[in-house]
């Protein structure tokens, strides 16, 4: 198999004040789950998505009244805004009119030549992408007919399909996502998307499930994917809250270090524990959770891996009966008590997080 290094060898695309693509970070995106057409509790889900890191966010437009919105939603938010719409392309240019810093829309899909180039025109003269949206569960008929059922290979088919028109346009600024709900099935179309053009590609496993089972499966699906250098935007879908896909979308990139956040390493406890370690490494995860700076934190419960782990971490604690060695870059600092453990740690991450910001 052919070595991918996909990930640095896509093109740029810009939305709004980000750079898809390249060499760039890999972007964390949601979608909300109120009618757009409602203005207030739309800009009040986004608000909540960027507190939780959400750097760009979609909104569904399946009617006008949704798409004349736009406008009033762009104008209280602070991160790109991508609009959804499905077939129908004057939806599309209005959107665009009302100020999307991208839309997503398959060109195949939105019917007469001139209608197309209609949406092509006024994505270019705003300086707009367009994300081509392949989903196993909706191919077109004719490659449904070719393949039989949902292949890799056809939904590749149908995202080639959807960016030829775009090309003979002479439009370049194309986003590609192949979703499915099935694990291998996606992860098979985004190789060979990666392998077969270097448009920058939105991950996602779709459908995938409840906040529980819906994070495993899209963490073990994407997770293959990131670990190949695959991927630009990322979207963990959930029949959750969306931030619970903000937070779940921050933890992967952060388990891959692709992302500057803090990140914790705890142990699972075992019968040797004596102090009350469940309960720390929560309190401690909660702390760093808003802190970007790549500080590795570990808290273990006893002093058998502690030492050795902690010289792995920046910072970290090693407990024993009621107190605990505080560590940091694998040197002692000193003994804490275990009721000062968390304050002590906290005092020693802010440290590391301004000599980080302050290099
Ligand atoms: Fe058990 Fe100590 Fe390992 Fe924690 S670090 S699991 S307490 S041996």
């Amino acid at each position: 198999m052919s070595e991918i290094t996909h990930r640095t060898k896509t093109r740029k695309v810009k939305v709004g004040n980000l750079t898809i693509g390249g060499t760039n970070e890999v972007i964390i995106q949601s979608m909300t789950t109120t009618k757009t057409r409602d203005v207030e509790a739309t800009v009040a889900q986004i608000h909540r998505l960027e507190d939780a890191g959400c750097q760009m966010v979609r909104v569904a437009c399946p009617t006008m009244e949704d798409a004349l919105a736009i406008p009033d939603i762009k104008r209280q938010i602070h991160i790109p805004l991508v609009v959804d719409i499905h077939f129908n392309y004057k939806l599309a240019l209005k959107a665009i009119e009302g100020g999307a810093d991208k839309i997503r829309i398959n060109p195949g899909n939105i019917g007469k030549q001139e209608n197309v180039e209609a949406v092509v025109r006024a994505a270019k003269d705003k300086h707009i992408p367009i994300r081509i949206g392949v989903n196993a569960g909706s191919l077109e008929k004719h490659i449904l007919d070719k393949y039989g059922y949902p292949t890799a290979d056809g939904m590749v088919e149908s995202a080639l399909h959807h960016i030829k028109i775009l090309e003979d346009l002479d439009f370049h600024d194309i986003i590609v996502s192949l979703k499915a709900s099935n694990i291998n099935l996606a992860v098979e179309a985004y190789e060979k998307a990666a392998r077969a053009f270097d448009y920058p590609l939105h991950l996602g496993i779709t459908e995938s499930g409840t906040k529980f089972s819906g994070s495993i499966k899209s963490a073990a699906g994407l997770g293959i994917l990131l670990h190949e250098g695959i991927g630009n935007t990322m979207r963990i879908s959930l029949s959750a809250d969306p931030v619970e896909e903000i937070k779940v979308c921050r933890e992967l990139l952060k388990t891959f270090g692709l992302t500057n956040a803090a990140t914790l390493i705890s142990c699972p406890t075992c019968g040797r524990i004596q102090i009350d370690l469940i309960k720390i490494a929560n309190q401690v995860e909660e702390y760093i959770d808003h802190i970007n700076a790549p500080i590795k934190v570990s808290v273990l419960g006893c002093a058998v891996n502690g030492p050795g782990e902690a010289r792995e971490a920046d910072i970290g604690i090693a407990g024993g009966r009621g107190e605990g060695l505080l560590f940091r870059h694998g040197e002692v600092l000193r003994k804490v008590p275990e009721d000062r453990m968390v304050e002590e740690l906290k005092i020693e991450i802010d440290k590391l997080a301004e000599a980080y910001f302050a290099k």
